[in-house]
């Protein structure tokens, strides 16, 4: 299966990716996670894309398509994925639709964690004094929501648009937001689509 994991920041992305990752036997493929790992072995790539991060700002598209290209081209990838944060402009939609067409292959599902904001400032707080990621202080935490409602959530119609859209509320405990996935995910043919095609 080809999944995209969507949602904002603190809506439990990562963990349910993980879960999906160990149910599915597909590859969990974090870009976040990938550019923490270049940063952390400084990397060319990773001391380019520390300032914005730090920040709480999107990597310039061009390194991060780069990025997620020779990702997708490893061989573990056969099995299927679970991109988790890419993509998240139009421009990375744009890249990742051409990179998979080119090779005759498409995503199967875009499932999208709903978390009240309330919720999500209160989770990413959390996590500010537990992980001290320095992209979850409350000044960057504010600013990576205003970024992911400008230039990510809009990307959210667009898979509407294409029926691949699977909204799952992200609250309550991480097995109750796995079943759910699992649920969404598990309606394998979309009612509307039953509908066009009877
Ligand atoms: P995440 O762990 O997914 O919240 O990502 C942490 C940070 O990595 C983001 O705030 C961005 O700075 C960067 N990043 C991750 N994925 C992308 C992406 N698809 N495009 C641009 N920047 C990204």
């Amino acid at each position: 299966m080809r999944l995209l994991i969507m949602g904002p920041p603190g809506a439990g992305k990562g963990t349910q990716a993980l879960r999906l990752q160990q149910l599915l036997g597909a590859p969990h493929i974090s870009t976040g996670d990938i550019f923490r790992a270049n940063v952390a072995s400084e990397t060319d790539l990773g001391r380019a894309a520390q300032g914005f991060m730090d920040k709480g700002e999107y990597v310039p598209d061009e390194l991060t398509n780069a990025m997620v290209s020779e990702r997708l081209s490893q061989p573990d990838v056969e099995a299927g994925f679970i991109l988790d944060g890419y993509p998240r402009t139009a421009e990375q939609v744009l890249r990742l639709e051409d990179f998979l067409g080119r090779r005759g292959l498409a995503l199967d599902a875009v499932p999208c964690l709903v978390v009240p904001r309330d919720d999500l400032l209160d989770r990413l707080t959390a996590r500010a004094a537990e992980s001290g990621r320095a992209d979850d202080t409350a000044d960057v935490v504010m600013h990576r929501l205003d970024v992911y409602d400008r230039q990510t959530a809009p990307l959210l119609d667009l898979y509407r648009e294409r029926r691949l859209l699977r909204e799952v509320p992200g609250t309550g405990s991480p097995d109750d937001v796995t079943r759910r996935l699992f649920e969404a995910l598990h309606r394998t043919v979309d009612p509307a689509d039953e509908a066009t095609s009877a």
